[in-house]
């Protein structure tokens, strides 16, 4: 049975590459029927935050990645890291080193003399004369000939030769376990088939593989993941979109299915298809279509993706989303009739937009109390509009008897052949007079939307 884990380290926010590990790891294991586990490495204890445990956990229900079982956390297994330690010296493939800070500097520095990289090849290897009162660390006796080759899902076959290995610390003088002792410990003790991750941590395979021969351990499989770069081919920064997803959900106004379906199409792709559907994704994910080489993200597939979401998604979910954003540009909290009626916009508002905020921003005209302030360039169309226009409309809009789309559109088609102007001539002042700006739903909509009462109210403060 399959079974994937995520691991972050939580020392930031989940970024974006964090969470792209996840979901492949979390589509692995629904793919395959199997469990997706979570553990959080905490064991850098200056480093890692409850805030950062939070901001992880929040990132991944937000993405609805949902894990098996308890969430881990390894530094509260330190004890069995250290037990493992224990045991592998007993059995003589590891061995206590005494090296001191000043020798190992010594050695680092004759290494870098000579231009060799430096190995660690402790002269404690080889004596059994070590006192264990005496403050020392738990080096991993490994192996010095032949190789080892990682058949990764992704990388193909790799090979290191073992004599490019060192013997790497398990357990510090303090016997708090090292990040690869920990690892390879949980990842055992956990049951994980498959390691899914960034391909920042190939080399530590080899080691991994060299500390689980030695405990006789099931080799799970590997599939290292080549890392996000930004746009120009650099390295994943800040600028390049390098933040928690909680600003691609707070300040960026995504939906989690556009990042969910940005992300795996960042780095894995099934043909020609951009959008992908969750039960799709499930269906289709596997390693072999993940490709070689570093994916570059791109802020405008993002946001079409998104566009496509926002449109597909619910009116009165994107209603409740786009609320608070709206409320933070009124300065107002909005009241039941105004979710109602945002709902009823969702409509117009969201065929043209990107982001959630964007169709917040789309809504303000809503909203807003009397009179109306008018952007500059609204201002600038009611200037250049002739006089009587807009009162002309509002007498025949006033006239009405019902307010359905079909007597408002009628009316204004009306107004439209009687002044011997096109609709459109009429559309931007009706628009400015009604929303205070140049952009907005189509003009039919916006009367609708504001009603008979606001949009009366509206057209004769505009032209008086
Ligand atoms: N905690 C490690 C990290 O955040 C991941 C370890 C692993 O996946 O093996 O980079």
């Amino acid at each position: 049975d399959v079974v994937t884990r995520f691991a972050p380290s939580p020392t930031g926010f989940l970024h974006i590459g964090g969470a792209r590990t996840a979901l492949f790891n979390w589509l692995f294991a629904r793919h395959h029927g199997g469990k997706f586990l979570l553990r959080i490495e905490d064991t850098d204890r200056a480093r890692s935050t409850d805030a950062a445990i939070d901001a992880i956990l929040d990132g991944m229900r937000w993405l609805d990645l949902d894990w098996d079982g308890e969430t881990v956390f390894q530094f509260a297994r330190a004890d069995r890291h250290a037990a493992v330690a224990d045991e592998l010296l007993a059995k003589g493939e590891a061995y206590r080193c005494y090296l001191t800070q000043d020798e190992l500097a010594a050695m680092r520095a004759e290494a870098q003399e000579k231009r060799l990289p430096f190995r660690v090849r402790s002269p404690w290897r080889d004596r059994n004369d070590g006192d264990a009162a005496i403050p020392h660390v738990i080096r991993l006796r490994a192996p010095q000939e032949g190789a080892v080759t990682i058949s990764d899902r992704v990388q193909g076959d790799v090979t290191v030769q073992n004599a490019e290995l060192d013997d790497f610390v398990l357990l510090r003088s303090d016997r708090t376990p090292t990040y690869m002792l920990s690892v390879v410990v949980d990842d055992n003790d956990m049951g994980v088939t498959h390691v899914i991750r960034g391909d920042d941590h190939l080399n530590n395979a080899f080691r991994q593989v060299a500390l689980l021969r030695s405990m006789n351990w099931r080799e799970p499989v590997y599939a290292h993941v080549p890392l996000i770069h930004g746009a120009d081919g650099a390295k994943l920064s800040k600028r390049h979109g390098a933040l928690g997803v909680d600003a691609y959900r707070d300040e960026m106004g995504y939906l989690p299915e556009a990042v969910n379906n940005y992300l795996l199409r960042l780095g894995w792709g099934h043909g020609d298809d951009e959008i992908i559907s969750r039960a799709q994704a499930v269906e289709w994910f596997d390693l072999g279509h993940v490709g070689r080489s570093p994916s570059r993200f791109d802020f405008k597939k993002l946001e079409n993706l998104n566009g496509h979401y926002l449109r597909e998604a619910d009116d009165a979910r994107l209603a409740a989303l786009v609320a608070p954003m709206t409320a933070k540009l009124i300065s107002r909290d909005l009241t039941a009739d105004d979710q109602t009626l945002l709902t009823k916009a969702m409509a117009a508002l969201k065929p043209r937009a990107k982001t959630l905020h964007e169709i917040a921003d789309g809504a303000t005209f809503l909203f807003l109390p009397e009179p109306l302030t008018f952007d500059e360039k609204a201002a600038a169309v009611l200037t250049d509009t002739p006089a009587g226009m807009l009162s002309s409309i509002a007498d025949r809009l006033r006239a009405l008897s019902d307010w359905s789309p079909e007597s408002v559109e009628a009316a204004i088609r009306e107004e439209s052949e009687a002044a011997g102007v096109g609709l459109g001539k009429l559309a931007q002042p009706l628009r400015a007079a009604l929303t205070g700006r140049t952009i907005s739903p189509g003009i039919f909509d916006v009367l609708l939307l504001l009603g008979r009462d606001t949009s009366l109210a509206r057209l004769d403060a505009a032209h008086n």
